[in-house]
């Protein structure tokens, strides 16, 4: 990474965004803006336009023509799969543009931005427009003179609501297969996070994507994102955010069209460590890096650390050792391990959890507090806690904070018991030697996506989605394509 490219791109002024509908950018129905503050010093950026319900209404509209004329669906795969292929080309050319403008909006440490945003976005692109055209029918073991055919179809129009923390990765496990497939897509960027993104569906559009095919529409979730929820014209919403808006979602579709629900929804991931870890140093480096990198802000957090007791006090030196050696500070600068929380509401909540188990008897043994910078901006030391029982808040609840609590544990069965004992399942890891208890773990520990003796950074290839309240479908890989089709059966007779 060239710091001087990265300062160059800083100091360009951000201009103002708007609502990109129909292949044209346009202001709010009602002329409103909203200004975006940078979490790295406080200040405005620039600002977006304030959608209305009206606005989104017009989104859904452009999208649903564009898929009723078949603009997009209709044409050969290979040509789709040409734009895509352009499109992912185009996200790789601006990847540093993309990355620095999300850093200055979200905070991301611009190491990890530019990795898990551009990167990931554009290989996830290419992924599914090289899958596109290897979905296709079945024709059925039918008993005498029927023919049973099973067609794969678009679903229609596919409402995306995209959070904060990885804008440009998530959009992208959506937007990939949902276009792949043939949708129509109305995008609506987290309040926090929408610079990257809505420059991303641009590069769409310079790409050959057929105007109204994909749609953006920025704002508040409470107006946009519920006007989506409550549309009869859109067929499929797909979600990654908090529990609570995934909960209003399932409860728009049911008061509408009953439209197909995709939520992801975070989780209080357990990291098992037992005595016998291949190498505890290096486990502790990555227990570390797994709960703090971009400040917590991650749906798969390693936010519970349970230590066989035998080692718990070495180990959780070691890990302290670790999130002290990690310099917290301007996201822009390419040394920067940990950047800035998304926002001062987030910071104050998370600072909040840090008190609670305070007083729920947790000992703070490193972290706990805000940074100050002399830039102002939303700061905040790695934080691990010690004597957290499974029923206390920081062991039930997500932070989405860089807020590690560590529980103790004394045989394998108990280790099962405490991590599945949240309402969540999304993520875990595993740290052992021995392969008799790593299947058993892998087969006892509720959880959509198991590490063993490492965590996080798997690819394209595999699934990711949660078990319990953690949300239901599945991003990423070519399971996530079952979202965005229909099957439709022709049952003839010869
Ligand atoms: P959120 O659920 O409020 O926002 C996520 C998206 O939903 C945003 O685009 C937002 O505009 C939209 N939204 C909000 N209210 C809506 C509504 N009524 N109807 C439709 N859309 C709506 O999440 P947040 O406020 O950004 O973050 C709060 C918490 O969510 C975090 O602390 C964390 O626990 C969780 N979170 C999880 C992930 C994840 O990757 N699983 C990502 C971001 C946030």
């Amino acid at each position: 990474m060239d710091q001087s490219k990265i300062d160059a791109l800083r100091a360009k002024p951000v201009p103002a965004f708007s609502h990109l509908i129909d292949g044209r950018h346009c202001a709010a129905s009602d002329g409103a803006t909203m200004e975006i503050i940078s979490p790295i010093d406080g200040q405005v950026l620039t600002t977006v336009a304030r959608g209305t319900a009206k606005d989104m209404e017009t989104a859904i509209a452009s999208a649903r023509a564009a898929f009723e004329d078949r603009r997009w669906a209709g044409q050969p795969p290979a040509a789709r799969k040409k734009v895509m292929m352009a499109w992912a080309d185009l996200i790789e050319a601006n990847a540093l543009e993309l990355a620095v403008l999300g850093v200055r909006d979200n905070g991301t440490e611009i190491g990890m931005a530019l990795r898990a945003e551009p990167g990931s976005a554009a290989a996830t692109i290419r992924y599914y427009a090289e899958a596109l055209d290897k979905v296709y029918g079945e024709i059925a073991p039918t008993q005498g003179d029927i023919l049973g055919l099973v067609h794969k179809e678009p679903v229609g129009v596919v409402g995306a609501i995209i959070p904060w923390n990885f804008p440009l990765m998530i959009g992208a496990w959506k937007l990939g297969p949902a276009l792949a497939m043939g949708n129509s897509v109305v995008l609506k960027p987290a309040e926090t996070a929408s610079l990257s993104l809505m420059r991303m569906a641009e590069l769409a559009l310079e790409a050959g994507l057929p105007p109204g095919v994909l749609n953006a529409v920025t704002g508040e979730g409470a107006v946009v994102g519920e006007a989506m929820g409550l549309s009869m014209d859109v067929d499929v919403l797909v979600f990654t955010g908090s529990g609570a808006t995934g909960r209003r979602l399932l409860e728009y579709s049911a008061r509408s069209n009953m439209k197909r629900v995709y939520l992801e929804l975070g989780g209080k991931s357990p990291n098992i460590v037992f005595a016998d870890a291949p190498d505890l140093s290096e486990a502790a480096k990555v227990s570390a890096a797994g709960i703090f990198r971009n400040a917590g802000q991650v749906c798969v957090a390693a936010s519970r650390l349970l230590v066989e007791a035998s080692i718990h006090d070495d180990f959780v030196a070691e890990v302290v050792k670790a999130a002290e050696a990690m310099r917290v500070g301007d996201p822009l600068l390419v040394d920067t391990h940990i950047g800035a929380v998304n926002s001062e509401t987030q910071l104050r909540q998370n600072l909040g959890f840090v008190d609670t188990a305070r007083a729920e008897g947790g000992d703070v043994v490193t972290g706990g507090d805000r940074i100050l910078t002399e830039t102002g901006g939303y700061y905040m030391a790695p934080t691990v806690v010690t004597g957290v029982r499974p029923d206390a808040t920081l062991a039930q609840k997500e932070v989405f904070g860089p807020v590690l609590g560590v529980t103790p544990f004394t045989s394998d069965d108990e280790a099962v018991r405490i991590a599945n004992s949240t309402v969540y399942g999304l993520a875990g890891g595993i740290w052992t030697s021995n392969l008799s208890r790593t299947h058993r773990m892998l087969r006892d520990v509720r959880a959509g996506v198991l590490h063993v003796n490492t965590y996080g950074g798997p690819d394209n290839t595999v699934p990711l989605g949660g078990m319990g309240q953690s949300g239901n479908g599945q991003d990423k890989s070519l399971h996530a394509i079952e979202k965005y089709i229909n099957l439709k059966t022709a049952w003839i007779k010869l």
